[in-house]
């Protein structure tokens, strides 16, 4: 199963459901990020997050990053994504470490621990859209589940699993997001809160070859789900030599002369991509000419 995102309505349009199954993107991320099973966990929530929520943006340049920073081993991550469902993101800290939280659990929480997230989206008005709230728990979808009901006031679910095999390959990852509007009643409400006390792991799901359609049939298949999108999301880094260039004149003249007198030349990497950017002295030149 390829990955892909649907985003459907059930209740007369009273609830908005998102569902994704997104191992071949996480997986690309974790060879990109060397990650170790707990960060591959934690950023591929993340990305599978961004990828759902992506969908959400209305506008083609629209722009949605989710960061959190944290005191926990793996100090932060950052991911965005697209309207297309294309996203990018990296932890802080790849290689972190810790016990699971039992056999077979991964302890994203521990390793993350206390710190805030914030939702940013760029819909191409003067100032970004920002909110941020505390942790909850650091295990991503908890805290999405506060954001969405403290900065949207919209009252929402979020399941999301991310399932690392042991050679640390990603075996599972994906998730749902159902989102409640005013007109929801109080029948769909205590229907639907029951069925997601009993619905198992995202990851167990998905391992049992459920599809997102199925999960999102087992949530709403009574409450007049119907299909309205599927999206192909993917890891996609639009860096260039030219917005490397673009940031490098950005950091001004005399942080460029500098780098000019000491170095002689400048290597430079995407933190979403690893690639990297190298400048001679002679281009270094160049760009200081521009700066000025
Ligand atoms: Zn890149």
């Amino acid at each position: 199963m390829g990955d892909y995102v649907i985003c459907a309505t059930a209740g007369n349009g009273a609830i908005r459901a998102y569902a994704a199954t997104t191992s071949e993107l996480v997986q690309h991320a974790r060879e990109i990020h060397h990650t170790s099973p707990v960060a591959s966990a934690a950023l591929g929530r993340m990305l599978t997050a961004a990828a759902m929520m992506g969908t959400m943006l209305k506008g083609e340049s629209d722009l949605l990053t989710l960061q959190i920073r944290c005191l926990g081993p793996l100090k932060g991550i950052v991911v965005s994504g697209d309207c297309h469902g294309r996203v990018k993101g990296y932890v802080f800290n790849p290689g972190v470490d810790i016990p699971e939280k039992y056999p077979g659990k991964l302890d994203v929480g521990g390793a993350i621990g206390e710190g805030y997230l914030s939702v940013i989206k760029d819909i191409g008005l003067k100032e970004p859209y920002a909110g941020r709230i505390q942790l909850v728990s650091g295990e991503i979808a908890e805290d999405l589940t506060y954001y969405f009901a403290q900065s949207e006031q919209t009252p929402s679910s979020v399941g999301l699993g991310v399932l690392v095999d042991t050679n640390t390959s990603i075996r599972q990852a994906g998730g749902f997001i159902i989102q409640l509007m005013p007109e929801a009643t109080e029948e769909m409400i205590s229907k639907l809160e029951q069925r997601l006390n009993t619905i198992p792991y995202m990851t167990d799901l998905l391992d049992m070859g459920k599809t997102p359609e199925d999960v999102l049939e087992m949530i709403l298949g009574d409450m007049d789900l119907h299909i309205l999108d599927k999206i192909t999301p993917s890891y996609y880094c639009n860096c260039s030599r030219e917005r490397v260039s673009k940031a490098l004149i950005s950091i001004g003249k005399e942080e460029l002369e500098k780098m000019i007198r000491e170095d002689h030349k400048a290597n430079l990497h995407c933190h979403f991509c690893g690639k990297e950017y190298d400048f001679t002295e002679e281009e270094l030149k160049a760009l200081l000419e521009a700066a000025k």
